[in-house]
């Protein structure tokens, strides 16, 4: 994976970042005690009116029903003044009470949006059971497929659009997998595969 820190790439258990020194007890030292999140859609900063949150439900249904092993949460949150986005993705990811003790490392396949409307940015990570087939260059993708409807305060539709995309392409992994499993065919959708499990982007 790469640290949320430094942006370096380093070893996907190792407590401290052999790049940085960064490490989880250290970000929990500084941030105290996590939001309890809500399981789909978080909204601290009270950015969606009732028919987006409603929007948004129904985009995280529409993915879950699609990939029943995937789970897709948002958060909509400043980011605390003593940290940056990713980082502040990596703690709610980690420390938001979203995944069970049961999905650890590989059953780890959450999604995690998080939106800083005030920052006009919007971070997305994902657990390590979904890493080998989402690169960092895909889920960027994903992003920006939000970006118009963000750029035009339209919050809700933005997430929506961007975890169709996510949607669409998990389809076409599944697909590439089908077909290799059935043919023979050499499975091309880790061909640039990136051990990267998490990306931000400015809108
Ligand atoms: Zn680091």
């Amino acid at each position: 994976m790469r640290c949320p820190a430094c942006q370096q790439e380093t070893f996907e258990t190792a407590d401290l970042c052999s790049q940085c020194g960064f490490s989880l007890p250290a970000l929990e030292k500084l941030m105290g005690f996590a939001p309890n999140l809500k399981p789909d859609v978080t909204d601290m900063a009270g950015e969606l009116s009732k028919k987006e949150l409603n929007m948004v439900r129904k985009g995280i249904a529409r993915l879950e029903h699609r990939f029943p092993q995937v789970r897709c949460a948002v958060v909509i949150s400043s980011t605390p003044p003593n940290i940056t986005l990713p980082l502040h993705a990596f703690w709610l990811f980690n420390k938001g009470g979203l995944t069970s003790a049961l999905e650890r490392g590989g059953a780890n396949r959450l999604v995690l949006l998080v939106l800083d409307p005030e920052a006009e940015k919007l971070a997305c990570m994902i657990g390590y059971g979904l890493e080998p087939f989402v690169s960092e260059g895909r889920l960027l993708a994903s992003m920006q497929a939000a970006l118009a409807s963000l750029a035009s305060g339209e919050i809700g539709a933005g997430i929506v659009a961007c975890m169709d995309h996510l949607g669409t392409h998990l389809a076409e992994v599944a697909e590439s997998l089908h077909k290799a499993f059935d043919t023979g065919e050499e499975y091309q959708g880790l061909e640039n595969l990136e051990t990267n499990n998490a990306a931000a982007l400015a809108f």
